[in-house]
């Protein structure tokens, strides 16, 4: 018998955006992929910021697109299990 409950992993990561040190959950945070705008970019998703998705979806929102998915746990640490 064990009560030994497994741990969260606080993912830490900067913002694509500007570059701060953040907490997200890498299944839900929202990211950007800069490759897919300029083939030059490494391939890979970055991490966006709680502060700069809001500035970010006010823009898209005003440019008539759609806002990306901000998740109640998009910066929340992640359950070990589901990295
Ligand atoms: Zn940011």
């Amino acid at each position: 018998m064990s009560h030994y409950q497994e741990p969260n992993a606080y993912i830490f990561g900067p913002c694509y955006a500007c570059g701060r040190g953040f907490v997200f959950n890498p299944h839900r945070v929202p990211s950007y992929d800069p490759s897919l705008d300029d083939p030059s970019k490494p391939a890979g998703r970055q991490p966006i910021c709680s502060t700069c998705i809001v500035v970010i979806n006010e823009r898209r929102k005003a440019s008539g697109l759609e806002p990306w998915t901000v998740y109640p746990d998009s910066y929340e640490p992640v359950h070990i299990s589901e990295l």
